[in-house]
């Protein structure tokens, strides 16, 4: 007889745990299946030589929605967090971000005396956004526009419309929606490491002692199957037939849409819609276990983060790399904004022995990389000279930062957005997915898209609203939440079409 479960979720990333966790907390049986040899997803951890690296976060906001769920589950009570602070170091600045407003007013205004009245403006406007007085101008106007109209020095309309150098690129909610992160809620990080997450809500989602709920990994779907518009279960990649009425799918949209289902079961229109929405770049990461006797990291003595850029001040430089090139040039990769963390320092669980792990960030677009697939986790030849010579012209740079660098290098793992896309298990590797289409997202009211057109089939991840109004990780666990409602309220199917980008 074949195999049956009261529920079935695809996939043991943050979402999908979490919405498994509730179903068994409601006293379903569920089976979690995942592709992968580990649980996480995207936020899972990966060890090398006794340190201790990330697939994907490197942080998280909305505490209280994380500890919600936590002790909600009765899992993670435990568990303690750290602030992580933000400084940048570009365009002729040194300066932490992750401050109160009133603190950055004053900042801003030592360095930029002609424009100190504007940048009270701009987070007086922020802080209406935040607090939803909601205000008559902002809804249509790109970020871009308003600080052009507000702010005379172009380094300070970069700083202050994309947190960073590069030129603001979003709407107004979603700026003010970023700012109240770095200056307000703040973005954290449990002391035990990443891991903490995905290995509390699978402990919630394994249940009691009878173990009536199982997560498999090693365990890819091919499909999910439907009949007469219904979702009744999924098929593995070996035939193995499972059977659910209620299949959460926590592979993301174009997985579940493009790959999992067949295309004569969905409706044209969303079939359409899930195949052009468009997905956020992904990254090109280096992580470093450095030797602490042999650096000097005294750059991250007030933020554990830094925004850096050394070149990048006048006009005439290039703003953004051109990709649709067979190989970039590595300097030209280096001089573009990088993201440096300080991931873990005397931390026992991430860099041992006292020693020190660096995440070294730069943002990358999939395609450049995808010739290099063959197949899942599969490379051409040349790939990983390619990725080696990158990541070296990034810690040369890196080195200016933090002189000794390279001679205190214990180890070193290279990670582009193929990676992320195989071992974190994304479509094109993508940080956010659609759900930060920046230039389309004028809306700070998020849709939620965990209802699909199929009776059963529910989506839960950080695909699974129209906007990442929260960060990644507590989306997808606020969408577990609700997808682990919407099965126990037998909710669907869904007709009105949600996705981004659809007119
Ligand atoms: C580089 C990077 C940096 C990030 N930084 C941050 C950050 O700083 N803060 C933050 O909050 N968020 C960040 N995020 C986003 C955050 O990591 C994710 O949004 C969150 O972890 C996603 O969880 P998820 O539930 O959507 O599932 P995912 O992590 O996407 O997991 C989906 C799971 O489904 C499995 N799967 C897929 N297809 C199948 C199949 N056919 N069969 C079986 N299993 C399948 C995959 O193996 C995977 O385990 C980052 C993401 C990336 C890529």
């Amino acid at each position: 007889m074949r195999e049956a479960w009261d529920a079935i979720v695809i996939g043991a990333g943050l979402g999908g745990l979490t919405a498994a966790a509730y179903l068994v907390k409601a006293g379903l049986r569920v089976l979690v299946l995942d592709r992968n040899p580990h649980i996480g997803g995207t936020a899972y951890v990966y060890h090398r030589k006794g340190f201790v690296f990330p697939m994907g976060p490197l942080g998280f906001s909305h505490l209280d929605l994380v500890q919600n769920t936590l002790k909600d589950l009765g899992v993670g009570e435990d568990l303690r967090f750290t602030r992580v602070h933000y400084q940048i170091r570009a365009l002729g600045l040194d300066l932490v971000l992750s401050l109160p407003f009133t603190d950055l007013v004053k900042e801003f205004s030592k360095f930029f005396p002609a424009d100190a009245g504007a940048v009270e403006q701009f987070f007086k406007h922020m802080d209406d956004w935040i607090s939803k007085s909601k205000p008559d101008q902002g809804h249509d106007i790109s970020a871009s526009d308003y600080l052009h109209n507000l702010i005379k020095d172009r380094r300070l309309r970069r700083i202050l419309g994309s947190i960073g150098t590069r030129e603001p690129y979003s709407g107004l909610p979603l700026l003010a929606a970023m700012w109240n992160l770095m200056g307000h809620e703040g973005i954290w990080f449990p002391y035990e490491g990443m891991q903490a997450f995905s290995e509390r809500f699978a402990r919630a989602a394994i249940g009691n002692k009878e173990k009536r709920s199982e997560i498999r990994l090693n365990q890819e779907v091919a499909k999910i199957r439907v009949d007469q518009g219904k979702a009744s279960g999924v098929v593995l990649m070996d035939g193995v037939q499972i059977s659910s009425s209620s299949v959460i799918s926590n592979a993301d949209y174009k997985t579940a849409f493009l790959k999992l289902l067949d295309p004569k079961t969905i409706p044209p229109d969303w079939h359409e819609a899930v195949s052009s929405a468009r997905q956020t770049d992904s990254v090109f990461q280096v992580c470093l276990g450095v030797d602490t006797s042999k650096a000097d990291l005294s750059a991250f003595r007030k933020a554990s983060r830094l925004i850096y850029r050394r070149h990048g001040e006048n006009n005439q430089e290039r703003e953004s790399l051109n990709w649709n090139v067979q190989e970039i040039d590595p300097g030209a990769l280096a001089s573009q904004e990088l993201e440096v963390s300080l991931w873990g320092r005397n931390w026992e669980m991430v860099s041992p022995g006292g020693r020190a792990s660096l995440v070294i960030r730069a943002e990358a677009e999939y395609n450049h990389f995808a010739k290099y697939r063959l197949g899942w986790r599969q490379r051409s030849p040349n790939y990983q000279e390619y990725k080696r010579r990158l990541a070296h012209a990034l810690i040369r740079e890196i080195a200016h930062l933090v002189p000794g660098l390279e001679k205190a290098i214990v180890v070193m793992d290279v990670a582009t957005p193929l990676t992320f896309e195989d071992q974190g298990g994304r479509s094109g590797g993508a940080v956010a997915g659609w759900s930060w289409d920046y230039e389309n997202f004028r809306d700070d009211q998020p849709k939620e898209l965990i209802g699909t057109p199929i009776k059963g089939l529910y989506m839960a991840g950080y695909q699974a609203f129209s906007a990442l109004f929260m960060g990644g990780i507590p989306t997808a666990i606020e969408s577990g939440k609700r997808a682990a409602r919407a099965v126990l309220q037998g909710m669907g199917p869904l007709q009105e079409i949600l996705i981004p980008g659809v007119k």
